[in-house]
Protein backbone atom coordinates (compact mmCIF):
# COMPACT_ATOMS: atom_id res chain seq x y z
CA UNK A 1 0.00 0.00 0.00
CA UNK A 2 1.99 2.79 -1.23
CA UNK A 3 0.06 5.43 1.11
CA UNK A 4 1.36 3.62 4.39
CA UNK A 5 4.91 3.17 2.54
CA UNK A 6 5.51 6.76 2.23
CA UNK A 7 4.09 7.96 5.68
CA UNK A 8 6.80 5.16 7.40
CA UNK A 9 9.09 7.20 4.80
CA UNK A 10 7.90 10.18 6.13
CA UNK A 11 6.96 9.86 9.61
CA UNK A 12 8.41 6.26 11.17
CA UNK A 13 11.46 6.30 13.57
CA UNK A 14 13.95 3.70 13.86
CA UNK A 15 14.44 3.06 17.70
CA UNK A 16 17.26 0.90 19.50
CA UNK A 17 16.83 -2.94 19.16
CA UNK A 18 14.99 -2.65 15.11
CA UNK A 19 11.79 -1.39 16.73
CA UNK A 20 9.55 0.97 14.53
CA UNK A 21 8.11 3.89 16.18
CA UNK A 22 4.74 4.68 14.20
CA UNK A 23 3.49 6.12 17.03
CA UNK A 24 2.63 9.44 15.17
CA UNK A 25 -0.21 7.89 12.85
CA UNK A 26 -0.61 4.25 13.93
CA UNK A 27 -0.26 2.85 17.13
CA UNK A 28 -1.11 6.39 19.55
CA UNK A 29 -2.24 9.19 18.20
CA UNK A 30 -4.10 7.51 14.79
CA UNK A 31 -5.04 9.04 11.13
CA UNK A 32 -8.56 7.91 10.62
CA UNK A 33 -7.61 8.68 6.73
CA UNK A 34 -4.96 6.42 6.46
CA UNK A 35 -6.43 3.96 8.51
CA UNK A 36 -9.69 3.84 6.71
CA UNK A 37 -7.57 3.33 3.55
CA UNK A 38 -6.35 0.38 5.36
CA UNK A 39 -9.72 -0.74 6.05
CA UNK A 40 -10.37 -0.75 2.40
CA UNK A 41 -7.20 -2.69 0.91
CA UNK A 42 -7.48 -5.30 4.03
CA UNK A 43 -11.37 -6.00 1.59
CA UNK A 44 -9.87 -6.12 -1.40
CA UNK A 45 -7.26 -8.49 -0.11
CA UNK A 46 -9.82 -10.88 1.41
CA UNK A 47 -12.99 -10.20 -0.74
CA UNK A 48 -14.46 -14.03 0.72
CA UNK A 49 -17.91 -12.80 1.81
CA UNK A 50 -18.16 -15.06 4.31
CA UNK A 51 -15.31 -13.52 6.69
CA UNK A 52 -17.95 -13.12 9.31
CA UNK A 53 -15.80 -11.83 11.95
CA UNK A 54 -12.57 -9.79 12.97
CA UNK A 55 -10.13 -10.98 15.47
CA UNK A 56 -7.23 -8.97 16.77
CA UNK A 57 -5.63 -8.00 20.22
CA UNK A 58 -5.43 -5.42 22.48
CA UNK A 59 -4.30 -2.58 22.73
CA UNK A 60 -3.35 -1.20 19.09
CA UNK A 61 -4.96 -3.48 17.29
CA UNK A 62 -8.51 -2.62 18.21
CA UNK A 63 -8.71 0.66 16.07
CA UNK A 64 -7.60 -0.51 12.96
CA UNK A 65 -9.76 -3.49 13.29
CA UNK A 66 -12.96 -1.46 14.07
CA UNK A 67 -12.45 0.71 11.25
CA UNK A 68 -11.34 -2.30 8.80
CA UNK A 69 -14.93 -4.27 10.11
CA UNK A 70 -17.04 -1.42 8.79
CA UNK A 71 -16.15 -2.79 5.44
CA UNK A 72 -17.10 -6.12 6.29
CA UNK A 73 -20.17 -5.33 8.12
CA UNK A 74 -18.97 -7.68 10.93
CA UNK A 75 -18.03 -7.23 14.07
CA UNK A 76 -15.13 -7.20 15.80
CA UNK A 77 -13.80 -9.46 19.14
CA UNK A 78 -10.60 -8.83 20.59
CA UNK A 79 -8.21 -10.73 22.64
CA UNK A 80 -7.89 -9.58 26.34
CA UNK A 81 -4.46 -9.70 27.93
CA UNK A 82 -5.37 -9.53 31.25
CA UNK A 83 -8.18 -11.65 33.70
CA UNK A 84 -11.24 -9.13 33.59
CA UNK A 85 -13.43 -8.88 36.53
CA UNK A 86 -15.95 -7.94 33.22
CA UNK A 87 -15.40 -11.84 31.67
CA UNK A 88 -17.78 -14.37 33.14
CA UNK A 89 -18.37 -17.65 31.76
CA UNK A 90 -15.60 -19.76 30.09
CA UNK A 91 -12.68 -18.60 28.34
CA UNK A 92 -10.32 -19.85 25.21
CA UNK A 93 -6.78 -18.77 26.66
CA UNK A 94 -3.25 -19.18 25.23
CA UNK A 95 0.34 -17.72 26.43
CA UNK A 96 2.03 -15.84 24.58
CA UNK A 97 5.94 -15.17 24.84
CA UNK A 98 7.07 -11.97 26.51
CA UNK A 99 3.14 -10.99 27.38
CA UNK A 100 2.66 -11.40 31.42
CA UNK A 101 -0.57 -12.72 31.09
CA UNK A 102 -2.36 -15.01 29.38
CA UNK A 103 -4.43 -13.80 26.91
CA UNK A 104 -8.24 -15.07 26.59
CA UNK A 105 -11.38 -14.36 24.45
CA UNK A 106 -14.47 -15.51 25.93
CA UNK A 107 -16.14 -18.72 24.61
CA UNK A 108 -19.54 -17.50 23.54
CA UNK A 109 -17.80 -14.77 21.08
CA UNK A 110 -16.44 -17.63 19.01
CA UNK A 111 -17.75 -20.52 17.16
CA UNK A 112 -17.18 -22.96 14.46
CA UNK A 113 -19.55 -21.48 12.37
CA UNK A 114 -16.88 -18.32 11.78
CA UNK A 115 -15.17 -17.53 9.37
CA UNK A 116 -12.56 -14.90 10.79
CA UNK A 117 -9.64 -12.34 9.51
CA UNK A 118 -7.08 -11.81 12.05
CA UNK A 119 -6.33 -7.87 12.01
CA UNK A 120 -3.09 -6.83 13.43
CA UNK A 121 -0.83 -3.57 13.43
CA UNK A 122 2.54 -5.06 13.28
CA UNK A 123 3.96 -8.81 12.43
CA UNK A 124 7.38 -9.57 13.68
CA UNK A 125 8.36 -12.86 15.22
CA UNK A 126 4.67 -13.83 14.78
CA UNK A 127 4.26 -14.85 18.42
CA UNK A 128 1.17 -12.62 18.89
CA UNK A 129 -0.28 -13.98 15.71
CA UNK A 130 0.59 -17.34 16.85
CA UNK A 131 -1.41 -16.73 20.05
CA UNK A 132 -4.44 -15.46 18.22
CA UNK A 133 -4.18 -18.19 15.36
CA UNK A 134 -4.65 -20.61 18.66
CA UNK A 135 -7.91 -19.04 19.96
CA UNK A 136 -9.04 -19.54 16.29
CA UNK A 137 -7.90 -23.34 16.05
CA UNK A 138 -9.24 -24.14 19.81
CA UNK A 139 -12.56 -22.60 19.12
CA UNK A 140 -12.96 -24.65 15.99
CA UNK A 141 -13.46 -21.63 13.44
CA UNK A 142 -12.10 -21.23 9.92
CA UNK A 143 -9.06 -18.31 9.55
CA UNK A 144 -9.59 -16.54 6.55
CA UNK A 145 -6.30 -15.22 7.21
CA UNK A 146 -4.68 -12.51 8.44
CA UNK A 147 -4.11 -8.92 7.69
CA UNK A 148 -1.15 -7.25 9.29
CA UNK A 149 -0.47 -3.29 8.86
CA UNK A 150 3.53 -3.60 8.69
CA UNK A 151 5.46 -6.92 8.78
CA UNK A 152 8.88 -6.92 9.78
CA UNK A 153 10.03 -8.97 7.10
CA UNK A 154 13.64 -9.39 8.71
CA UNK A 155 11.87 -11.11 11.44
CA UNK A 156 10.46 -15.10 11.26
CA UNK A 157 7.08 -14.26 11.96
CA UNK A 158 5.62 -14.07 8.26
CA UNK A 159 7.65 -16.91 7.67
CA UNK A 160 5.96 -19.10 10.43
CA UNK A 161 2.75 -18.34 9.80
CA UNK A 162 2.81 -18.62 6.10
CA UNK A 163 4.80 -22.33 6.42
CA UNK A 164 0.87 -23.43 8.48
CA UNK A 165 -0.79 -22.40 5.24
CA UNK A 166 -2.42 -19.45 6.39
CA UNK A 167 -2.59 -16.17 4.33
CA UNK A 168 -1.13 -12.91 5.75
CA UNK A 169 -1.62 -9.80 3.94
CA UNK A 170 0.97 -7.00 5.14
CA UNK A 171 0.51 -4.06 3.67
CA UNK A 172 4.07 -2.66 4.26
CA UNK A 173 6.82 -5.18 4.58
CA UNK A 174 10.33 -4.10 5.75
CA UNK A 175 12.93 -5.60 5.08
CA UNK A 176 15.94 -3.63 6.42
CA UNK A 177 16.12 -1.21 8.99
CA UNK A 178 18.78 0.83 7.42
P1 LIG B 1 5.47 -10.35 17.47
O1 LIG B 1 6.94 -10.46 17.69
O2 LIG B 1 4.69 -11.19 18.41
O3 LIG B 1 5.09 -10.62 16.03
O4 LIG B 1 5.09 -8.84 17.78
C1 LIG B 1 4.39 -8.59 18.96
C2 LIG B 1 3.90 -7.21 19.09
O5 LIG B 1 5.03 -6.37 19.35
C3 LIG B 1 3.20 -6.61 17.92
O6 LIG B 1 1.81 -6.84 17.94
C4 LIG B 1 3.50 -5.13 18.11
O7 LIG B 1 2.54 -4.55 18.95
C5 LIG B 1 4.83 -5.13 18.78
N1 LIG B 1 5.96 -4.87 17.87
C6 LIG B 1 6.85 -5.74 17.34
N2 LIG B 1 7.78 -5.11 16.63
C7 LIG B 1 7.46 -3.79 16.68
C8 LIG B 1 8.06 -2.60 16.14
O8 LIG B 1 9.08 -2.59 15.43
N3 LIG B 1 7.42 -1.44 16.41
C9 LIG B 1 6.29 -1.38 17.17
N4 LIG B 1 5.75 -0.16 17.36
N5 LIG B 1 5.73 -2.45 17.71
C10 LIG B 1 6.30 -3.65 17.47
Amino acid sequence: MELLKERIRKDGVIKEGNVLKVDSFLNHQMDIALINEMGKEFRRLFPDKSINKILTIEASGIGIACITAQYFNCPVVFAKKTQSINIDGEVYSTQIKSFTHDVIVKKAFLSPEDNILIIDDFLANGCALLGLIDIVKHAGAKIAGAGIVIEKGCQCGGELVRSQGIRVESLAIIDSMD
